[in-house]
């Protein structure tokens, strides 16, 4: 089990990572939170079937009262109606400015239980324990919210929890299509890292075999990278946007797709490898593009965009895209694994690019 403090201009907390960190929590709860009146426990009904009983009753051995609120799993549950009637259940149960409350699950439950405690009479604290791979990425860095009809993740607040409790026995049960979704997140932060994690990584050859122990370092080493770059901008008003390698295309081809289609990873990864061409074109330098290619198709990721979407499409949405200025698409790219920039491009200089990319 090993501890990372994250350190924000608005606030500091622990993310501890490791098999059976689980059972710190109701110590944590004692000795940090003297004042504590009520617990919400939110969770997916997915995790909840898997690990619902367990987490409450490690919360009977607190003196807090708890209570429980579970979503239907998927991502339709980021919503408005979801997001009410957790509110409404909340005043019913009588939480107050002083209660608690527990996001069990990935990062549709951290987010959504997230923005309901940001939002609580104007804010109370919450604890994140992520149960899915990606939600190393999703669980630390305080942005939470909910999706509008018009656009994902478009509601939302930064809010940051008071801890985060990542026990990677979660994983354990985790579909082969979320580990590798959430895999790409982890590939992603090797990339802003630096040569050594990535290099790591890259001898990795199934990444279902890998064994409690290997999971756990390369889920702290990315949570580490994340840490290092919200600590520096926690609202994105500069570095944090290197987090946003690989999503420029990975989002657009996630909503041309139709969301749920593609996994979040999988976009990210086709993201990513157009980046990787693009930074090699553009800064002239070698990336190992072939190889990382190879490496993310033996691992199960897509390496193409699917036929039937069209350039224009994926690039209007590019444009669109909340991260894009004045008309011009910012692109994250790599000079080489720990160098990262952000270059802007028009619509027609990324159109080129894209589209002989996809003839390659
Ligand atoms: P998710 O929360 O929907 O989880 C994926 C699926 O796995 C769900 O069906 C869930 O029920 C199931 N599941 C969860 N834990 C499990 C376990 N241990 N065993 C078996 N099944 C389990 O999705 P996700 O990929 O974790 O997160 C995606 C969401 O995170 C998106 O909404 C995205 O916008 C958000 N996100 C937020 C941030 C952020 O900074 N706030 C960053 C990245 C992604
Ligand atoms: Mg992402």
């Amino acid at each position: 089990m090993r501890t990372l403090e994250i350190k924000t201009t608005s606030s500091k907390y622990p993310v501890i990572v490791g098999p059976n960190c689980l059972q710190t929590l109701p110590d944590f709860l004692k000795n940090r939170m003297n004042q504590l009146s009520k617990i919400l426990l939110i969770t997916d009904s997915t995790v909840n079937q898997l690990y619902g009983d367990k987490v409450l009753h490690l919360l009977m051995d607190t003196p807090y009262p708890v209570s429980k609120f579970v979503v239907e799993s998927g991502e339709q549950s980021k919503s408005f109606q979801q997001f009410i009637d957790i509110q409404t259940y909340a005043l019913q149960e009588k939480l107050d400015r002083k209660s608690l409350i527990i996001a069990l699950g990935g990062g549709v439950v951290g987010d959504l239980a997230g923005f309901v405690a940001a939002t609580f009479m104007r804010g109370i604290p919450y604890i994140q324990i992520p149960t899915t791979l990606l939600a190393h990425d999703s669980a630390v860095g305080g942005k939470v919210g909910i999706n509008h009809p018009l656009g994902k993740n478009m509601i939302g607040a930064f809010h940051q929890p008071i801890a985060v409790l990542y026990d990677t026995l979660f994983i354990k049960s985790l579909p082969s299509l979320e580990l590798r979704s959430g895999f790409a997140e982890v590939v992603k932060h090797a990339f802003l890292k630096g040569e050594s994690f990535l290099q790591e990584l890259i001898s990795i050859e199934d990444i279902e075999m890998l064994d409690e122990s290997h999971l756990a370092e390369i889920i702290y080493k990315g949570i580490e990278v994340k840490a290092e770059i919200v600590g520096q901008d926690e609202k994105e008003a500069g570095i944090r946007a290197y987090l946003n390698l690989g999503h420029t295309l990975g989002h657009a081809v996630e909503a041309e797709m139709g969301y749920g289609k593609l996994s979040h990873g999988d976009c990210v990864a086709v993201g990513m490898l157009f980046a990787f061409s693009l930074s090699e074109k553009v800064f002239k330098v070698d990336l190992n593009y072939v190889k990382i290619k190879s490496w993310f198709k033996s691992l199960g990721f897509p390496v193409v965009i699917p036929d039937n979407l069209l350039t224009e499409d994926l690039i209007s949405r590019m444009i669109s895209d909340k991260k894009s200025t004045s008309g011009q698409i910012n692109m994250v790219l790599i000079e080489k694994p720990g160098s990262v920039k952000i270059e802007q491009f028009t619509a027609s200089e990324l159109t080129n690019f894209l589209e002989s990319w996809r003839e390659e």
